[in-house]
Protein backbone atom coordinates (compact mmCIF):
# COMPACT_ATOMS: atom_id res chain seq x y z
CA UNK A 1 0.00 0.00 0.00
CA UNK A 2 1.56 3.52 -1.18
CA UNK A 3 1.52 5.85 1.31
CA UNK A 4 0.18 8.80 -0.89
CA UNK A 5 -2.79 6.49 -1.54
CA UNK A 6 -6.08 8.29 -0.85
CA UNK A 7 -7.51 7.73 2.97
CA UNK A 8 -11.55 6.30 2.27
CA UNK A 9 -14.29 6.59 4.19
CA UNK A 10 -14.74 2.60 3.58
CA UNK A 11 -12.57 0.51 1.67
CA UNK A 12 -14.86 -2.09 -0.21
CA UNK A 13 -12.12 -3.21 -2.89
CA UNK A 14 -9.94 -3.81 0.68
CA UNK A 15 -12.17 -5.82 2.18
CA UNK A 16 -12.56 -7.83 -0.84
CA UNK A 17 -9.46 -8.76 -1.07
CA UNK A 18 -9.52 -9.61 2.98
CA UNK A 19 -13.11 -11.46 2.94
CA UNK A 20 -13.38 -12.67 -0.78
CA UNK A 21 -12.15 -16.48 0.12
CA UNK A 22 -15.17 -16.88 2.49
CA UNK A 23 -18.09 -14.75 0.45
CA UNK A 24 -17.34 -17.22 -2.60
CA UNK A 25 -17.77 -20.14 -0.25
CA UNK A 26 -20.74 -18.77 1.23
CA UNK A 27 -22.06 -17.55 -2.70
CA UNK A 28 -21.03 -20.99 -3.72
CA UNK A 29 -23.08 -22.97 -0.64
CA UNK A 30 -26.36 -20.85 -1.45
CA UNK A 31 -25.54 -21.69 -4.99
CA UNK A 32 -25.28 -25.57 -4.19
CA UNK A 33 -28.70 -25.90 -1.43
CA UNK A 34 -31.00 -24.38 -4.61
CA UNK A 35 -32.68 -22.53 -2.04
CA UNK A 36 -32.81 -18.58 -2.38
CA UNK A 37 -34.88 -17.08 -0.64
CA UNK A 38 -35.53 -17.43 3.21
CA UNK A 39 -34.02 -20.59 4.14
CA UNK A 40 -31.69 -22.42 6.41
CA UNK A 41 -28.64 -19.45 5.86
CA UNK A 42 -31.90 -16.88 7.22
CA UNK A 43 -32.11 -19.06 10.13
CA UNK A 44 -28.99 -19.42 10.90
CA UNK A 45 -27.94 -15.91 10.66
CA UNK A 46 -30.85 -15.16 12.74
CA UNK A 47 -29.88 -17.58 15.69
CA UNK A 48 -26.18 -16.19 15.74
CA UNK A 49 -27.21 -12.03 15.48
CA UNK A 50 -29.41 -12.89 18.06
CA UNK A 51 -26.66 -14.74 20.17
CA UNK A 52 -24.29 -11.59 19.54
CA UNK A 53 -26.34 -8.81 20.46
CA UNK A 54 -27.57 -10.62 23.46
CA UNK A 55 -31.72 -10.87 22.72
CA UNK A 56 -33.61 -13.97 21.88
CA UNK A 57 -35.04 -13.30 19.05
CA UNK A 58 -33.85 -11.72 15.82
CA UNK A 59 -35.35 -11.41 12.02
CA UNK A 60 -33.65 -10.57 8.86
CA UNK A 61 -35.32 -8.11 6.57
CA UNK A 62 -35.29 -6.05 3.45
CA UNK A 63 -32.86 -3.27 5.48
CA UNK A 64 -32.74 -0.70 7.89
CA UNK A 65 -35.54 1.71 7.14
CA UNK A 66 -38.42 -1.38 6.64
CA UNK A 67 -36.85 -2.83 10.31
CA UNK A 68 -38.00 0.34 12.02
CA UNK A 69 -41.62 0.45 9.66
CA UNK A 70 -41.77 -3.39 10.58
CA UNK A 71 -41.03 -2.65 14.18
CA UNK A 72 -43.41 0.50 14.93
CA UNK A 73 -46.55 -1.64 13.02
CA UNK A 74 -45.49 -4.89 15.36
CA UNK A 75 -46.23 -2.47 18.24
CA UNK A 76 -49.36 -1.55 17.09
CA UNK A 77 -48.53 2.18 15.36
CA UNK A 78 -52.23 3.81 14.35
CA UNK A 79 -52.57 6.40 11.54
CA UNK A 80 -51.87 9.51 12.80
CA UNK A 81 -50.14 8.58 15.96
CA UNK A 82 -47.19 10.57 17.44
CA UNK A 83 -43.75 9.17 17.44
CA UNK A 84 -41.36 11.24 19.05
CA UNK A 85 -37.74 11.20 17.45
CA UNK A 86 -34.06 13.15 16.57
CA UNK A 87 -34.03 15.74 13.80
CA UNK A 88 -30.07 14.55 13.09
CA UNK A 89 -29.91 11.06 11.77
CA UNK A 90 -30.33 9.41 8.01
CA UNK A 91 -33.16 10.20 6.66
CA UNK A 92 -34.68 6.96 6.82
CA UNK A 93 -35.57 6.91 10.40
CA UNK A 94 -38.34 9.84 9.92
CA UNK A 95 -39.15 8.63 6.78
CA UNK A 96 -39.46 4.75 8.38
CA UNK A 97 -41.86 6.72 10.86
CA UNK A 98 -44.27 8.39 8.38
CA UNK A 99 -44.53 5.11 6.31
CA UNK A 100 -45.58 3.67 9.14
CA UNK A 101 -48.35 5.96 9.12
CA UNK A 102 -46.91 7.71 12.15
CA UNK A 103 -46.51 11.59 12.54
CA UNK A 104 -42.88 12.48 13.64
CA UNK A 105 -42.38 15.58 16.55
CA UNK A 106 -38.50 16.29 16.99
CA UNK A 107 -36.33 16.73 19.59
CA UNK A 108 -33.48 18.89 20.02
CA UNK A 109 -29.64 16.78 20.39
CA UNK A 110 -27.41 17.18 23.21
CA UNK A 111 -24.36 18.67 21.94
CA UNK A 112 -22.90 15.17 21.25
CA UNK A 113 -25.44 15.16 18.64
CA UNK A 114 -27.58 12.75 20.20
CA UNK A 115 -31.33 12.96 21.05
CA UNK A 116 -31.66 14.87 24.82
CA UNK A 117 -33.51 12.59 26.99
CA UNK A 118 -34.54 15.43 29.01
CA UNK A 119 -35.87 17.42 26.21
CA UNK A 120 -37.68 14.22 25.50
CA UNK A 121 -39.21 14.31 28.63
CA UNK A 122 -40.10 17.32 28.77
CA UNK A 123 -42.42 16.96 25.59
CA UNK A 124 -43.80 13.68 26.63
CA UNK A 125 -44.84 15.91 29.85
CA UNK A 126 -45.97 18.31 27.42
CA UNK A 127 -47.75 16.22 24.90
CA UNK A 128 -49.53 13.35 26.96
CA UNK A 129 -50.85 11.47 23.52
CA UNK A 130 -47.48 10.44 22.71
CA UNK A 131 -46.93 6.61 22.88
CA UNK A 132 -44.11 5.87 20.36
CA UNK A 133 -40.20 6.49 20.35
CA UNK A 134 -37.79 6.12 18.11
CA UNK A 135 -34.45 6.93 19.71
CA UNK A 136 -31.02 6.47 17.49
CA UNK A 137 -28.16 5.85 18.57
CA UNK A 138 -25.97 7.99 16.60
CA UNK A 139 -22.59 7.69 15.29
CA UNK A 140 -22.11 4.33 17.55
CA UNK A 141 -22.40 5.72 20.59
CA UNK A 142 -25.23 4.58 23.12
CA UNK A 143 -27.94 6.43 24.87
CA UNK A 144 -28.07 6.10 28.49
CA UNK A 145 -29.57 2.80 29.51
CA UNK A 146 -31.51 3.93 32.91
CA UNK A 147 -32.73 7.44 31.83
CA UNK A 148 -34.29 5.55 28.50
CA UNK A 149 -35.85 3.03 30.75
CA UNK A 150 -37.27 5.59 32.90
CA UNK A 151 -38.97 7.60 30.12
CA UNK A 152 -40.39 4.10 28.83
CA UNK A 153 -41.93 3.22 32.19
CA UNK A 154 -42.74 7.09 33.09
CA UNK A 155 -44.84 7.72 30.03
CA UNK A 156 -45.65 4.01 29.36
CA UNK A 157 -43.91 4.26 25.86
CA UNK A 158 -43.99 1.71 23.26
CA UNK A 159 -40.21 2.17 21.49
CA UNK A 160 -38.23 1.31 18.31
CA UNK A 161 -34.53 2.07 19.10
CA UNK A 162 -32.61 2.83 16.20
CA UNK A 163 -29.33 0.49 16.30
CA UNK A 164 -28.48 1.40 12.77
CA UNK A 165 -25.10 2.61 13.48
CA UNK A 166 -24.43 1.04 16.90
CA UNK A 167 -24.46 -2.50 16.68
CA UNK A 168 -22.59 -3.56 19.66
CA UNK A 169 -22.39 -0.29 21.66
CA UNK A 170 -23.27 -0.66 25.12
CA UNK A 171 -24.53 1.73 28.04
CA UNK A 172 -24.10 0.72 31.80
CA UNK A 173 -23.39 -2.64 30.65
CA UNK A 174 -25.96 -3.24 28.67
CA UNK A 175 -26.43 -3.86 24.84
CA UNK A 176 -27.94 -0.85 22.91
CA UNK A 177 -31.82 -2.07 22.40
CA UNK A 178 -31.95 -3.14 25.61
CA UNK A 179 -34.76 -1.29 26.68
CA UNK A 180 -37.00 -0.67 23.55
CA UNK A 181 -40.11 -3.06 22.48
CA UNK A 182 -38.16 -3.41 19.50
CA UNK A 183 -34.50 -2.73 18.42
CA UNK A 184 -33.37 -2.09 14.67
CA UNK A 185 -30.15 -2.62 12.68
CA UNK A 186 -29.39 -2.58 8.88
CA UNK A 187 -26.23 -4.33 7.31
CA UNK A 188 -25.80 -1.02 4.36
CA UNK A 189 -22.68 -1.82 3.49
CA UNK A 190 -20.95 0.85 5.53
CA UNK A 191 -22.13 0.31 8.58
CA UNK A 192 -19.90 -1.78 11.17
CA UNK A 193 -21.51 -5.14 10.10
CA UNK A 194 -22.57 -4.71 6.38
CA UNK A 195 -23.71 -7.25 3.69
CA UNK A 196 -22.39 -6.84 -0.05
CA UNK A 197 -25.76 -5.29 -0.75
CA UNK A 198 -28.58 -4.54 1.63
CA UNK A 199 -30.27 -5.74 4.59
CA UNK A 200 -31.51 -5.56 7.88
CA UNK A 201 -32.83 -6.91 11.04
CA UNK A 202 -35.42 -6.41 14.16
CA UNK A 203 -34.60 -7.90 17.80
CA UNK A 204 -36.78 -8.62 20.73
CA UNK A 205 -37.29 -9.92 23.66
CA UNK A 206 -41.19 -10.59 22.88
CA UNK A 207 -42.09 -14.44 21.45
CA UNK A 208 -45.51 -12.42 19.95
CA UNK A 209 -43.54 -9.99 18.64
CA UNK A 210 -41.14 -12.27 16.75
CA UNK A 211 -43.97 -13.74 15.49
CA UNK A 212 -45.66 -10.42 13.75
CA UNK A 213 -42.20 -9.51 12.40
CA UNK A 214 -42.04 -12.60 10.48
CA UNK A 215 -45.31 -12.17 9.62
CA UNK A 216 -45.32 -8.82 8.36
CA UNK A 217 -41.59 -9.39 6.40
CA UNK A 218 -43.29 -11.57 4.02
CA UNK A 219 -46.33 -10.05 2.68
CA UNK A 220 -48.22 -10.52 6.31
CA UNK A 221 -48.39 -14.41 5.85
CA UNK A 222 -48.91 -16.13 8.81
CA UNK A 223 -48.19 -19.55 6.73
CA UNK A 224 -48.61 -20.16 3.19
CA UNK A 225 -51.04 -18.00 1.41
CA UNK A 226 -52.96 -17.19 4.38
CA UNK A 227 -52.71 -13.41 5.09
CA UNK A 228 -54.28 -11.50 8.69
CA UNK A 229 -52.78 -8.08 7.91
CA UNK A 230 -51.02 -6.29 5.30
CA UNK A 231 -47.02 -6.69 5.23
CA UNK A 232 -44.63 -5.71 3.10
CA UNK A 233 -41.99 -7.96 0.86
CA UNK A 234 -38.91 -7.22 2.97
CA UNK A 235 -36.76 -10.06 3.30
CA UNK A 236 -33.29 -11.12 4.04
CA UNK A 237 -31.63 -13.11 1.00
CA UNK A 238 -30.52 -15.83 1.85
CA UNK A 239 -26.74 -14.79 0.10
CA UNK A 240 -26.30 -12.18 2.27
CA UNK A 241 -27.02 -13.65 5.17
CA UNK A 242 -25.08 -16.46 4.33
CA UNK A 243 -22.09 -13.95 3.79
CA UNK A 244 -22.27 -12.08 7.00
CA UNK A 245 -22.94 -15.40 8.57
CA UNK A 246 -18.89 -16.61 6.88
CA UNK A 247 -16.90 -13.47 6.52
CA UNK A 248 -18.37 -10.95 8.59
CA UNK A 249 -20.17 -11.46 12.06
CA UNK A 250 -17.26 -13.85 12.79
CA UNK A 251 -15.13 -10.92 12.97
CA UNK A 252 -17.50 -8.21 14.06
CA UNK A 253 -15.56 -8.71 17.55
CA UNK A 254 -12.65 -7.49 16.08
CA UNK A 255 -13.68 -5.25 13.56
CA UNK A 256 -14.98 -3.37 16.68
CA UNK A 257 -12.08 -3.46 18.77
CA UNK A 258 -10.20 -2.14 15.60
CA UNK A 259 -12.83 1.06 15.73
CA UNK A 260 -12.36 1.73 19.68
CA UNK A 261 -8.44 1.64 19.10
CA UNK A 262 -8.54 4.14 16.19
CA UNK A 263 -10.58 6.41 18.57
CA UNK A 264 -8.30 6.29 21.54
CA UNK A 265 -5.26 6.86 18.73
CA UNK A 266 -7.46 10.18 17.75
CA UNK A 267 -8.31 11.29 21.57
CA UNK A 268 -4.66 10.66 22.64
CA UNK A 269 -2.96 12.95 19.45
CA UNK A 270 -5.70 15.12 17.88
CA UNK A 271 -4.68 18.19 19.66
CA UNK A 272 -5.99 21.27 17.82
CA UNK A 273 -7.78 24.08 19.12
CA UNK A 274 -10.34 24.53 16.60
CA UNK A 275 -11.11 21.18 16.56
CA UNK A 276 -13.24 18.96 19.46
CA UNK A 277 -13.65 15.42 20.28
CA UNK A 278 -17.03 14.25 20.80
CA UNK A 279 -17.75 13.62 24.90
CA UNK A 280 -17.89 10.11 25.93
CA UNK A 281 -21.17 9.37 27.87
CA UNK A 282 -20.71 8.17 30.95
CA UNK A 283 -20.83 4.51 31.83
CA UNK A 284 -20.85 4.08 27.80
CA UNK A 285 -18.91 1.82 25.46
CA UNK A 286 -19.01 3.00 22.00
CA UNK A 287 -18.36 1.39 18.83
CA UNK A 288 -17.34 4.74 16.31
CA UNK A 289 -19.48 3.90 13.36
CA UNK A 290 -18.26 7.13 12.72
CA UNK A 291 -16.07 10.04 14.50
CA UNK A 292 -17.04 13.20 14.28
CA UNK A 293 -15.67 16.21 15.15
CA UNK A 294 -16.40 19.87 15.49
CA UNK A 295 -14.90 22.53 13.50
CA UNK A 296 -14.93 25.26 16.11
CA UNK A 297 -16.30 28.06 13.88
CA UNK A 298 -18.28 26.89 11.32
CA UNK A 299 -16.98 29.74 8.52
CA UNK A 300 -13.84 27.61 8.91
CA UNK A 301 -15.19 23.91 8.11
CA UNK A 302 -14.70 24.13 4.75
CA UNK A 303 -11.26 25.45 4.95
CA UNK A 304 -10.55 22.02 7.29
CA UNK A 305 -12.08 19.83 4.95
CA UNK A 306 -10.27 21.01 1.77
CA UNK A 307 -7.04 20.52 4.00
CA UNK A 308 -7.53 16.94 4.70
CA UNK A 309 -9.11 16.62 0.72
CA UNK A 310 -5.44 17.84 -0.39
CA UNK A 311 -3.68 15.38 2.48
CA UNK A 312 -5.93 12.68 0.21
CA UNK A 313 -8.07 12.01 3.15
CA UNK A 314 -11.56 11.37 2.84
CA UNK A 315 -14.04 13.10 5.15
CA UNK A 316 -18.25 13.77 4.81
CA UNK A 317 -20.97 15.51 7.00
CA UNK A 318 -23.25 13.95 9.26
CA UNK A 319 -25.77 15.61 8.68
CA UNK A 320 -25.82 18.75 7.06
CA UNK A 321 -29.26 19.14 7.07
CA UNK A 322 -32.06 18.79 9.71
CA UNK A 323 -34.75 16.09 8.89
CA UNK A 324 -37.74 18.33 9.33
CA UNK A 325 -35.85 21.02 6.94
CA UNK A 326 -35.57 18.41 4.28
CA UNK A 327 -37.63 19.39 1.49
CA UNK A 328 -39.96 16.12 1.59
CA UNK A 329 -40.96 17.31 5.09
CA UNK A 330 -40.63 21.23 4.69
CA UNK A 331 -44.65 21.97 3.37
CA UNK A 332 -45.91 18.97 5.29
CA UNK A 333 -48.48 19.32 7.94
CA UNK A 334 -48.62 16.19 9.15
CA UNK A 335 -45.37 16.80 11.73
CA UNK A 336 -45.00 19.02 14.62
CA UNK A 337 -42.10 21.99 14.68
CA UNK A 338 -41.52 21.15 19.04
CA UNK A 339 -38.76 24.27 19.04
CA UNK A 340 -35.62 25.48 17.50
CA UNK A 341 -33.32 22.43 17.23
CA UNK A 342 -30.19 24.71 18.69
CA UNK A 343 -27.90 21.67 19.34
CA UNK A 344 -28.88 19.93 16.43
CA UNK A 345 -28.23 22.65 13.92
CA UNK A 346 -24.96 23.74 15.78
CA UNK A 347 -23.77 19.83 14.76
CA UNK A 348 -25.33 20.14 11.07
CA UNK A 349 -23.18 23.16 10.75
CA UNK A 350 -19.87 22.54 12.65
CA UNK A 351 -19.50 18.45 12.05
CA UNK A 352 -16.88 16.84 9.73
CA UNK A 353 -16.48 12.87 9.96
CA UNK A 354 -12.89 11.51 10.05
CA UNK A 355 -12.20 8.22 8.62
CA UNK A 356 -12.39 5.37 10.97
CA UNK A 357 -13.00 1.93 9.54
CA UNK A 358 -11.64 -1.32 10.45
CA UNK A 359 -9.28 -2.03 7.59
CA UNK A 360 -7.46 1.28 8.48
CA UNK A 361 -3.60 0.52 8.56
CA UNK A 362 -1.56 2.20 11.66
CA UNK A 363 0.35 4.46 8.86
CA UNK A 364 -3.26 5.83 7.72
CA UNK A 365 -4.35 6.31 11.12
CA UNK A 366 -1.16 8.54 11.78
CA UNK A 367 -1.77 10.32 8.53
CA UNK A 368 -4.90 11.50 9.74
CA UNK A 369 -3.77 12.71 13.28
CA UNK A 370 -0.95 14.64 11.03
CA UNK A 371 -3.27 16.59 9.05
CA UNK A 372 -5.77 17.64 11.72
CA UNK A 373 -2.75 18.73 13.57
CA UNK A 374 -1.18 20.40 10.60
CA UNK A 375 -4.26 22.00 9.85
CA UNK A 376 -3.87 25.80 9.40
CA UNK A 377 -7.21 28.11 9.53
CA UNK A 378 -7.98 30.33 6.50
CA UNK A 379 -11.03 31.34 5.55
C1 LIG B 1 -28.41 3.51 7.63
C2 LIG B 1 -29.40 3.97 8.61
C3 LIG B 1 -30.77 3.67 8.49
C4 LIG B 1 -31.36 3.02 7.27
O1 LIG B 1 -30.80 1.82 6.92
P1 LIG B 1 -30.94 1.28 5.41
O2 LIG B 1 -30.50 -0.14 5.48
O3 LIG B 1 -30.08 2.14 4.55
O4 LIG B 1 -32.39 1.40 5.03
C5 LIG B 1 -31.62 4.07 9.50
N1 LIG B 1 -31.18 4.74 10.57
C6 LIG B 1 -29.88 5.06 10.72
C7 LIG B 1 -29.45 5.79 11.95
C8 LIG B 1 -28.95 4.70 9.75
O5 LIG B 1 -27.66 5.05 9.90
Amino acid sequence: MLSNQTILLNDFCLQWQYYKHAILQAVERVGNSGWLILGQEVKHFEKNLADYWGLPYAVGCGNGLDAIEIGLRCLGLRKGAKVLTTPLSAFATTLAIIRAGGVPVFADTDDNGLIDLAHCSRLLTENPDIRYFVPVHLYGQALAYSTLLQLKKTFNLCIVEDCAQAIGAQSEGKPVGSVGQIATTSFYPTKNLGAMGDGGALLMQDSQLYQTALCLRDYGQSEKYVHQVLGLNSRLDELQAAILNDAFLPNLKNFTQRRQEIADFYYKNICHANLSLPKIPAHALPVWHLFPVMVKNSQYRQSFEQHLEKAQIKTARHYPVLIPDQMALKNNDNQIQSALFIHAQYIADHEVSLPIHALMTPEQVSRVVKACNDWVMNP
